[in-house]
């Protein structure tokens, strides 16, 4: 019999429901898939990876005064979150041009765009989140005039951290997907960020060399993607010398288990 309530399983996290009202348990999966879940794979050790970046991610961005949904990480493969109610968008910010803002305008890949920029795509895997904008986004009530404001700064934010903390590492921040959730507290409602940061949702490459270290590894077959989430994880300083440990398999976990 399952111990716990499962709330949502989605592609490589699972939703269990928390220990407290307002609370949810965030389950980092193994699993990859990319082209709208054409290709899957199992990536031994990715989900404790992404646990780990993503946790140290979040708690950098509330140290620089960015709410996130991020309580504490309970173990190798879970967190303790806020439970929000999701923004059903994923706000991409763009620093160079890659993946489908490249292809789309025909920018040479790698190459600077003139400014940060900030798209909205529709979460919705039936129709493999297409690019909306922001009139779709207000005439079909997924948030309103404020609510994009605010994502927007707060995705700028985001990039301006992020940016600075990869550039310390020796990784340039190509771009990112991150997404909100509003929090409802008493008669008030604030965004808060969701979901996770981690190289499964961020383009990074290595300064000098432009080798990549993200799921574009898994995307394109280049192999060795739990090898350049690790460098990432060790570069951040979240994973000690000998990174294969704890990034091997599953770990299921029991009621006294807390480390
Ligand atoms: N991204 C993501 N989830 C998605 C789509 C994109 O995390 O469902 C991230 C992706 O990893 C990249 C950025 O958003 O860092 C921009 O992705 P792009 O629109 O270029 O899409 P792609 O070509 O990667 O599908």
């Amino acid at each position: 019999m399952p111990r716990r309530k499962q709330i949502y399983e989605g592609k490589a996290k699972i939703l269990f429901e928390g220990p407290e009202p307002g609370t949810l348990i965030q389950y980092f999966k193994d699993d990859a898939t990319a082209f709208n879940n054409q290709k899957h794979e199992i990536i031994e050790g990715k989900g404790v990876l992404n646990n780990r970046i993503s946790e140290f991610i979040m708690q950098g961005l509330e140290r620089v005064g960015i709410p996130t949904h991020l309580i504490r990480r309970l173990n190798m493969r879970e967190q303790l979150v806020r439970h929000v109610e999701i923004i059903p968008l994923e706000v991409v910010v763009r620093n160079v041009a890659a993946g489908s803002i490249a292809k789309k305008l025909g920018l040479e890949n790698g190459g600077a765009l003139p400014r940060s920029i900030i798209e909205f795509y529709y979460k919705s895997d039936e129709l493999g989140d297409p690019m909306v904008a922001e009139e779709h986004i207000t005439a079909f009530n997924w948030a309103n005039p404020q609510e994009i404001d605010d994502m927007m700064s707060l995705a700028l934010r985001i990039n301006d951290y992020l940016s600075g903390l990869f550039a310390g590492v020796g990784i340039r921040l190509i771009d990112f997907k991150v997404e909100f959730g509003r929090l409802y507290e008493g008669d008030m409602v604030r965004l808060i960020v969701a979901d996770e940061i981690s190289p499964d949702s961020c383009r990074l490459w290595d300064a000098d060399s432009g080798f990549i270290l993200d799921k574009d590894r898994f995307r394109q077959d280049l192999g060795g993607v739990t090898e350049a989430y690790q460098d990432v994880a060790r570069r951040l300083g979240v994973l000690k010398e000998n990174g294969a440990q704890g990034a091997k398999g599953p770990v299921l976990v029991t009621d006294n288990e807390s480390a």
